[in-house]
């Protein structure tokens, strides 16, 4: 039984598709993944035009910079010394690919691809997966603690544990759509999941009033009804 197409059906319903991520490029994509470790998109876009007017966000000037330079660029994002040190450490990676987003892709399986990525300093599975979804287009769904807040809200009976998760999403989305879609799909469910979560499901003071997923009837037009139980925090049950 469907456990996350209801969820991802309402909330595409009701907030419209998301056509993430928000970036000029590809390559914009993952340098964004990287900084946006533990800080808001908001500090995250500051960094991101400091290194745009510096380097026009070319992966060859990045990597000329001295590591304190970059530091001193990306110093809104956060922990900025660190994370100079891991952008400059992915590029030196990424050089072998010609900082080529097309050869890095054509050069292994999804699967490799993956574990490659997992292997470079400071890249853990949302900062990998975010990379390979939405910067290489390979179906991989990101996991984040909006995906969790919702899952135990809404007590869908998934274990709140990054592969596990992801692998139970990418499932139960792969029975449904054709490989061909496959990634648009994690990526809007992802993306739905975030804005759902930046606006109505916030950690304090969710408004519950506005959301399809607590204890609101389906809504016209959808196919699938309800497969989950109401929602365990639906400020209209209190
Ligand atoms: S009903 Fe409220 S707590 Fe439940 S998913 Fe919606 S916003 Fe979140």
């Amino acid at each position: 039984m469907p456990v996350f197409l209801p969820v991802y059906e309402r909330l595409l319903h009701q907030l419209g598709p998301s056509r993430w991520w928000p970036a000029e490029s590809p390559f914009e994509v993952i340098v964004g993944a990287i900084l946006t470790q533990n800080t808001s998109w908001k500090n995250v876009e500051k960094a991101l035009t400091s290194l745009r007017a510096a380097t026009e966000l070319q992966a060859e000037q990045i990597l000329r910079l001295s590591q304190e330079d970059l530091a001193q660029l990306i110093r809104s994002s956060g922990y900025f010394n660190q994370k100079a040190a891991r952008l400059q450490g992915f590029l030196r990676w990424f050089e072998r690919f010609d900082f080529s987003v097309d050869t890095l892709r054509a050069s292994a399986s999804s699967e490799e691809l993956r574990r490659q990525l997992l292997e470079q300093k400071g890249i853990g599975p949302e900062t990998a997966d975010s990379i390979l979804c939405y910067a290489l287009n390979l179906p991989f769904f990101v996991v984040d603690a909006y995906s969790f807040r919702l899952a135990e809200r809404l007590q869908l009976g998934i274990p709140l544990k990054y592969e596990p998760f992801r692998l139970a999403v990418e499932s139960e989305f792969r029975r449904r759509f054709t490989e061909a879609d496959l990634t648009a799909h994690l990526n809007e469910f992802h993306a739905l999941i975030v804005r759902h979560g930046n606006t109505l499901c916030r950690k304090r003071d969710p408004q519950c009033a506005e959301c399809v997923l607590g204890r609101a009837k389906p809504a016209k037009g959808l196919t699938s009804g309800l497969r989950f139980r109401s929602c365990r925090y639906d400020t209209r049950s209190v």
